[in-house]
C-alpha cells in the first residue's frame, strides 16, 4: 500500500486509522484474517471524508458491525473495512403519551437497546434480547427471533452513499425480508429510528427472561460461532434437517457442527475460515442429496476466498 495513500489516511483519521489489522477479534467466530485499512470514524462528517477519500482513491470498503454475523475469510479483506466508532453509539428518546420515537446510533449494541427500552417500559423489541452485534447490524440483517423482527419497529434509517451523501430513507422502502434488507449498495447506516409502545413492565420483563431461557436452552455456550449459520427454508428448520441427516458433532479441522443446536457451527480453537466454509459446503451437499434442500447461508462470506 502506497505511503502517500496511507499518510493521507492518517491526516484524514489520525489514529481512528490502522493499516494490516487482524480481523478475527472483532468477529464472534473468532477467525478471518487482516484488513489492509481499519478506519473508525467517530462523526459523520470523518465518515463523510472517509468513503469520498475512498472513493476518489478506488478503494472499496466494507463495513463491520459487531462481526456476530459474517465469516471472514482467511486471506483478509482488501481496502477497507469501516467500524463506526463511539460517536455512533448512543440513543436519543422523544416519549409522547403511549408511544417512544428512538433515534439510535448504529454502532450501538442491540442488547443495549433492547434493555433500555424495557427499563423505560416501551415494548416492541423484547424479542430481541440475546441477539448480539450492532443496531446497524441488525438492521441490515432484519434481525429476529421467536415471531420478532426489527423490521416492523423500524420508522426510518440515515445513511451515507459511497459519495459522501447523507440520506433519510422511511422503513416502507428499505425492503425488509426474512433476514435481509434491500438496501442500496454501499449504503452505511448511520442512525435507525424505532417507535415503540408503552407495556406493562412486568410483561415485558417476562418476554425478556422467557428469551434468555430459550437461547441459554437450545444454543451452544462456550465457543465461538456466529449464531445460525443457514437460514430456515419455507417451511422447515435447518437445524431440524441438519440433524436429521446426522450432522451434528461432524467436524472439518476445528469447526464442528454443534452437537447442542445443529444449526450452529462452532469454534473449537483454532479453527480457520476455510474449515467453516467447507463444513458449510458439506452440510449443504449431504442436506441437499437427502431433502433436495438447498440451504442457504445466513452468515455473510467476507474478504478474499
Ligand atoms: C450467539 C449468537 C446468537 C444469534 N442469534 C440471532 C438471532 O436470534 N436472530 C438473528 O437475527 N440473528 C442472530 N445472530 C446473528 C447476528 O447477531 C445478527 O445478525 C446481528 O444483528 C448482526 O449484527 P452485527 O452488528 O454483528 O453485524 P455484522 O455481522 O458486523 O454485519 C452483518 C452485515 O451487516 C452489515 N452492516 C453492519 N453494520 C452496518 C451499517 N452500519 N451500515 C451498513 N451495513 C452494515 C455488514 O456489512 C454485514 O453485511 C446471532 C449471532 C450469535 C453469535
Amino acid at each position: 500500500m502506497r505511503a502517500e495513500f496511507q499518510e493521507r489516511l492518517i491526516a484524514l483519521l489520525g489514529e481512528r486509522v490502522r493499516f494490516a489489522v487482524p480481523l478475527a477479534r472483532y468477529t464472534s467466530f473468532r477467525v478471518g484474517g487482516p484488513a489492509e485499512v481499519f478506519a473508525e470514524p467517530d462523526t459523520v462528517e470523518e465518515l463523510r471524508a472517509l468513503v469520498a477519500f475512498l472513493r476518489q482513491e478506488a478503494v472499496s470498503y466494507f463495513l463491520l458491525g459487531g462481526g456476530t454475523n459474517i465469516l471472514i475469510s482467511d486471506k483478509g479483506v482488501c481496502g477497507a473495512v469501516i467500524k463506526l466508532g463511539e460517536g455512533f453509539d448512543y440513543s436519543r428518546w422523544e416519549e409522547t403519551g403511549d408511544t417512544a420515537q428512538v433515534r439510535i446510533g448504529a454502532a450501538r449494541p442491540l442488547g443495549r437497546f433492547v434493555r433500555e427500552a424495557i427499563g423505560k417500559g416501551y415494548g416492541g423489541v423484547e424479542f430481541a434480547e440475546g441477539i448480539p452485534g450492532s443496531a446497524g447490524g441488525g438492521l441490515l440483517m432484519n434481525a429476529g427471533a421467536f415471531g420478532g423482527e426489527l423490521s416492523r419497529v423500524v420508522v426510518s434509517i440515515s445513511g451515507i452513499y459511497a459519495d459522501g451523501i447523507l440520506v433519510r430513507l422511511p422503513g416502507g422502502e428499505l425492503g425488509f425480508a426474512y433476514r435481509r434488507t434491500a438496501l442500496p449498495p454501499g449504503l452505511i447506516v448511520v442512525e435507525i429510528e424505532f417507535c415503540l409502545r408503552r407495556e406493562r413492565s412486568d410483561l415485558l420483563m417476562a418476554a425478556m427472561l422467557e428469551a434468555q431461557r430459550k437461547r441459554q436452552r437450545t444454543q451452544p455456550h462456550g465457543h465461538p460461532n456466529a449464531g445460525s449459520i443457514f437460514k430456515n427454508p419455507p417451511g422447515a428448520y435447518a437445524g431440524v434437517l441438519i440433524e436429521a441427516a446426522g450432522l451434528k458433532g461432524l467436524c472439518r479441522g476445528r469447526a464442528r457442527v454443534s452437537e447442542r443446536h445443529a444449526n450452529f457451527i462452532v469454534n473449537l480453537g483454532g479453527a480457520s475460515a476455510s474449515d467453516v466454509k467447507a463444513l458449510m459446503g458439506q452440510i449443504q451437499q449431504v442436506v441437499w442429496e437427502k431433502d433436495g434442500v438447498w440451504l442457504e447461508p445466513e452468515v455473510r462470506l467476507v474478504g478474499e476466498w
